[in-house]
């Protein structure tokens, strides 16, 4: 309940956005954040391989913001525990998630299968490129910030299609962008400032 009075206060106000948050049980994603209460705070949590899994207010503000309808394939890039392909997947037809650390991609597999969301796809391997074989997608969400937008995944959108991403330097300050592909031409608008951890090339060469 508070989770949810939580997003909504802090703008969130898409019902099938809010349904998806609160239908797809976070701590189940969250190593160590379960039974202490931590899964549902309004924070990020560190997941293995050093990453980390966005708050919950970001992970709904980017799902709202890249306005996913029912019959849309969406292309997630960074797949970390799986979380946000969940919601996602609560609100496409399909979705394909590209990740770069086997250990994350296997794992968030398993979660993904014991919950019944058969309608994600993780793919493991670099998301720079994006998954040509499953293009063109109507929706991509990067969950790792770029320093310049990934002009691959801008080949891989349909006419019309949406692509919200965390935008700028690496060390410094970032904005999640919305990029609308009309045509030949991109329309980008500037949203909210944030902090996330780096989109890097190549697949990852540790586990
Ligand atoms: N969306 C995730 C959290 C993502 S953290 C969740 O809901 O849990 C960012 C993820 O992006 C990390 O797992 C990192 O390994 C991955 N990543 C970074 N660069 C990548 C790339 N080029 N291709 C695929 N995944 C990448």
């Amino acid at each position: 309940m508070q989770f949810l009075l939580t997003l909504r206060r802090r703008g969130i106000a898409d019902q099938a956005v809010l349904r998806a948050m609160d239908e797809v049980p976070r701590e189940r994603f969250a190593p160590g954040g379960s039974g202490s209460g931590l899964a549902y705070a309004d924070q990020a949590l560190p997941i293995e391989c050093g990453q980390t899994i966005s708050q919950p207010y970001v992970v709904a503000y980017m799902t709202e913001q890249l306005r996913v309808l029912p019959h849309h394939t969406v292309l997630e890039v960074g797949t970390g525990s799986g979380y946000q392909a969940a919601v996602l997947s609560r609100l496409a037809r399909e979705v394909v998630s590209i990740e770069r650390y086997r250990t994350l991609a296997e794992g968030a597999r398993k979660r993904l299968a014991a919950l019944g969301y058969d309608n994600v796809e993780v793919v493991i391997g670099d998301g720079l490129a994006g998954v040509p074989s499953r293009a063109p997608f109507d929706r991509i969400m990067v969950t790792a910030a770029a320093e310049t937008v990934p002009q691959a995944l801008v080949d891989q959108l349909t006419d019309g299609g949406v692509m919200v991403l965390p935008l700028g330097p690496h060390a410094g300050a970032q904005r999640i962008v919305r990029l609308t592909k009309a045509g030949d031409s991109v329309e980008r608008e500037d949203l909210i400032g944030v902090r996330f951890v780096p989109l890097l090339p190549g697949q990852a060469r540790e586990l």
